[in-house]
């Protein structure tokens, strides 16, 4: 069969949930039996949101095979339960950066490099390499931003070419766009969308189905006007009121017969009957009242939680297995430093610091990995939260505070945290991470151990320092444990700390492998100690979503 293309354009604004969307679409062809990959086009010229600040971009979502992506491949590899590789996310710089490469090699003999054909058939290619590279039957393409902006356009007039390329049945179009409520006169427009459908036609693209987003119900009759005026099938316009919960999602797609529509459209058959049992129960447990549990997130970036969005998520994930409701509690690390909300720790059963880069507060997660070892909170550390939780317990054994990671201090006395050997020479801050995913072995009578309850495990990296080896002995000594290594012991992977009900410090961020239907084990165990010490019963074994 040739693969099947579903290309995402999303019109009138950003932000209504166009990744949410195609990562639906894609559990909808999954049930349906089908193999799916999805790819992200973005817009702008940063080769990748490696190096781009969490304020513009939000989260950096990482994945097997090292890429440094855009958060939405979160959104599709958690909804899906697929894993993806470094094609599904391309941006204009990677593609101009190729373009202009060969150019300089001479690969085009002489002639005039232009946006058509030379741009647009790098994507082309770049978007043809997926199912390639991912063996999947059918491709989601997702364009980032919102059809009229310039930068885009390249990208729409490939996706334009393919259909002439491909042929009606290999692709399909879905456009994603946003009804305003006028408050005065009380009613949605449909307006902006027909002028976004016009635009989209102007470059030469008719949609095949609309999804009309809103905040407040859509009447039938607005989608039939949407129907009239923008030249779609009825059945093909599809209201999407916002979901409270994002798992609903699928289940109001597949309600609304979207599936049935793609295949249709698409000349497919079903390869078997998609049964929503267990999504249905995970929605349900989801909306049932539990008791909830008070966490607290330790981070600088807390103001925009896309920061943070896969920790957010792993949490959610965890609770809901575990039969509580996860109440996070958003901490920011500066005011901790200056003093301003430490008494915000008193508040919550359980302490997470994420990871990060740069030196603007770090002491107030310090702080609070040393509230949680002295109060006996449970903490987990994700990757810089491990090296300041390190750092705390090294601050007490050694008995002083000329102690740091040598990112923030870089001629401390103590650098328990130190920049890795292969990092030494390393200049170019894009893509020189040690990043994706490496092997880590689990020692025997560990917490982490217990929680994965198996000896090796593979997890996704994103870091430039490492836990100085001249401390082992000394902190193993002392009550720390280096309870995950990579195979070879050289590399600590995870520490914990003896009589502590739950300690735990990963180098890498098990948060990017967390599924609604898998929750990972390290936050289940986290979430578990934190409901023990609030005194509030937990599902065991955990509740399971998986089919
Ligand atoms: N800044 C730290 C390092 O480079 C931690 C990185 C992270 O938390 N992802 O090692």
């Amino acid at each position: 069969m040739p693969t099947k293309y579903i290309f995402f354009t999303g019109g009138v604004v950003s932000s209504v949930g166009k990744g949410v969307t195609a990562a639906a679409v894609g559990r909808l062809l999954k049930q349906r039996g089908f193999t799916v990959a999805v790819q992200k086009l973005d817009p702008y010229i940063n080769v990748d949101p490696g190096t781009m600040s969490p304020y513009q971009h939000g989260e950096v979502f990482v994945l097997d095979d090292g890429a440094e992506t855009d958060l939405d491949l979160g959104h599709y590899e958690r909804l899906i339960d697929v894993r993806l590789n470094k094609t599904c996310n391309i941006t204009s710089g990677q593609v101009y950066a190729d373009v202009i490469a060969k150019e300089r090699r001479g690969d085009y003999l002489g002639g005039t490099i232009q946006v058509i054909p030379h741009i647009t058939n790098e994507i082309k290619r770049r978007i043809g390499l997926v199912s390639k590279m991912t063996g999947a039957e059918i491709v989601l393409v997702e364009v980032g931003g919102t059809v009229g902006d310039i930068e885009s356009l390249p990208f729409l007039e490939a996706l334009r070419q393919l259909r002439t390329d491909m042929g009606r049945e290999n692709t399909l179009y879905i456009h994603v766009t946003w009804l305003p409520y006028i408050g005065a006169t009380e009613e949605l427009k449909t307006k902006p969308t027909q002028h976004s459908v016009r635009e989209l036609r102007s470059i030469g693209i008719t949609p095949d189905m609309i999804v009309a987003r809103s905040d407040t119900p859509i009447e039938d009759v607005l989608c039939e006007k949407i129907a009239q005026f923008c030249d779609v099938e009825k059945r093909a316009v599809v209201p999407m009121v916002t979901a409270p919960i994002l798992y609903e999602i699928p289940l109001l797609l597949e309600q609304a017969h979207v599936g049935d529509i793609i295949l249709e459209r698409l000349n497919l058959t079903s390869q078997k009957t998609p049964n929503w049992n267990a999504w249905q129960r995970l929605v349900v447990e989801t909306k049932r009242e539990k008791p909830s549990i008070s966490i607290g997130l330790v981070g600088k970036y807390v103001e925009l939680h896309d920061a943070y969005i896969s920790v957010r998520e792993s949490l959610k994930h965890a609770a809901l297995a575990l039969g509580v409701e996860l109440d996070l509690k958003w901490i920011h690390s500066v005011e901790v430093e200056k003093g301003t909300n430490a008494d915000k720790f008193e508040d919550v059963f359980g302490i997470v610091v994420p990871g990060g880069f740069g030196s603007r507060g770090i002491e107030g997660k310090i702080m609070a990995a040393r509230y949680a070892r002295l109060n006996k909170v449970p903490y987990l550390g994700l990757c810089l939260g491990m090296q300041l939780m390190v750092v705390d317990f090294a601050r007490d054994v050694l008995g002083t505070d000329k102690v740091n990671s040598s990112e923030f201090d870089r001629t401390t006395q103590h650098p328990v945290i130190d920049l890795m050997l292969e990092q030494q020479d390393v200049t170019d801050m894009g893509g020189t991470m040690r990043l994706g995913l490496y092997p880590c072995t689990l020692q025997p009578g560990t917490i982490a151990r217990k929680a994965y309850g198996v000896e090796k495990v593979d997890e996704r990296h994103r870091h430039r320092f490492e836990f100085n080896n001249t401390y082992r002995e000394q902190f193993a000594k002392n009550g720390m444990k280096f309870s995950g290594l990579s195979p070879n012991g050289n590399l600590v992977e995870i520490a914990e700390l003896e009589n502590h009900p739950f300690m735990v410090g990963t180098q890498f961020h098990p948060e990017f492998l967390s599924r609604p239907t898998r929750p990972h084990p390290l936050f289940v165990e986290f979430v578990r100690a934190a409901c023990l010490k609030a005194g509030i019963p937990t599902e065991e074994p955990p509740l399971s979503f998986d089919e």
